[in-house]
């Protein structure tokens, strides 16, 4: 019996990628070995996070990095070091900001159920811009001047949400806020494939930015990456780090702390409750490695021979069937099933049924107003893309 089964759960097969709510991307073996390996001894976390630190910048081309507890955690220590700096009475103080600057400005397009993590630090949004285009009401998408112009004496800092279409360009936003000698915290979370992302804080100039390292990188699910500015990963640092020892014991590494600059040693702050543990570490560095050396391309052509098959399935039916090839040549292609509304049953019907069949599928739903079912290859072997494709087969004939 399988962990699952002895846990009276029922495994599903992931056709929609390395999506949170079902657990994610599926973990290299060379990144288990390394969890594994991990466990085996003890180090202290803040020189594993050095370790770290030394790593993402060499891959991220960014003066400094952590490892965080995801994305979301992420934009909470980068807020949390925009707020405090390296002033340890902010850090102990925080989520409350009295007599502090904290004020994020935020495009309402960027505004997402994300921010949460940001304001968790005790950030409060000012938002910029409007939704003209979703709200048909206009042509114009936010506008450099309109940061510009909201910026005052309680602003802290800039979210900027980043898509490879965001508008306006993290350039020209990093550019007013840096006039303003104001920092500039990116989310590119599921922003990787393409590769080149990763060196987005070196060649954007944003002071920090916030990666998954569950998604393509194919770390643990619970990871990501904070690269950036050196000063405001060292804030972050002592503010998600246990720091339970005593200032004159403690020997601060010196690739994450300037240590002239600490006064003392914080308590435990904001972010301890985001702590990241040294297996967790190390598989994402591994991880990070792996993604950083070939973005895992050599698995692409199995990923699309996947689809295939799926689609020899599926010849037969009615439904038009759309292959994706990402024009960034690092993405796992897609398949679009367009079941549309000419059928007797809508894609809506279709998905649930998946879900509720033997075994449960799981396909891709964010194109289910238009009538598309999403087949995401990269948690599929071959038997189980033969499963979607006989299932599916069942449902659309
Ligand atoms: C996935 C995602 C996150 C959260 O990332 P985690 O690593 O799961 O914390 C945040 N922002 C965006 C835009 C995302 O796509």
């Amino acid at each position: 019996m399988g962990v699952y089964e002895s846990l009276g759960l029922t495994p599903v097969i992931n056709a929609t990628g390395t999506v949170t709510r079902l657990g994610g991307a599926p973990m290299p073996p060379t990144v288990l070995d390394a969890y594994r390996d991990a466990a085996d001894e003890w180090v202290p976390l803040d020189r594993l996070q050095a370790a770290a630190c030394k790593m993402i910048s060499q891959v991220t081309g960014a003066e400094a990095g952590i490892v965080t507890a995801g994305a979301a955690a992420g934009l909470t220590l980068g807020a949390a070091a925009i707020l405090a700096g390296m002033d340890l009475g902010t850090m102990e103080r925080l989520p409350r900001t009295d007599g502090i600057a904290d004020e994020f400005i935020v495009a309402r397009e960027h505004r997402n159920g994300y921010d949460h993590a940001v304001r968790a630090a005790g950030a409060r949004f000012v938002e910029v811009g409007f939704n003209e285009v979703t709200a048909g009401a206009g042509v114009r998408r936010v506008e450099a001047w309109e940061y510009e112009a909201a910026i005052s004496d309680r602003t802290a800092g800039i979210l900027y949400v980043y898509l490879e279409n965001s508008a306006p360009p993290l350039e020209q936003v990093v550019d007013v806020a840096h006039r303003h000698a104001l920092p500039v915290l990116v989310d590119a979370a599921g922003e990787l494939p393409p590769r080149s992302n990763l060196l987005l804080a070196s060649m954007t100039g944003a002071d920090l930015v916030s990666f998954s390292g569950g998604k393509a990188i194919r770390g643990p699910q619970s990871t990501g990456v904070l690269c950036g500015r050196r000063d405001l990963i060292a804030s972050a640092a002592l503010q998600m780090l246990d720091m339970d020892d005593h200032f004159d014991l403690w020997e601060p590494p010196t690739a994450l702390f300037d240590v002239e600059k600490l006064s003392g040693i914080p308590r435990h702050g904001i972010g301890r409750t985001m702590k990241v543990s040294k297996e967790e570490i190390v598989a994402l560095m591994t991880a990070l490695a792996l993604f950083a050396r070939s973005g895992y391309a050599d698995e692409l052509p199995a990923q699309r021979d996947r689809l295939t098959r799926i689609m020899d399935s599926l010849r037969g039916t009615d439904v038009e069937l759309r292959l994706r090839d990402p024009a960034d040549h690092e993405s796992s292609p897609l398949l679009e099933i367009v079941v549309g509304d000419r059928h007797h049953v809508s894609a809506l019907d279709v998905c649930r049924n998946l879900r509720q069949g033997k075994p449960p599928i799981y396909v891709g739903h964010h194109k289910l107003h238009e009538g598309i079912l999403v087949i995401n290859p990269l948690c599929l072997s071959d038997e189980r893309a033969d499963l979607v494709g006989d299932r599916m087969r069942e449902e659309l004939s």
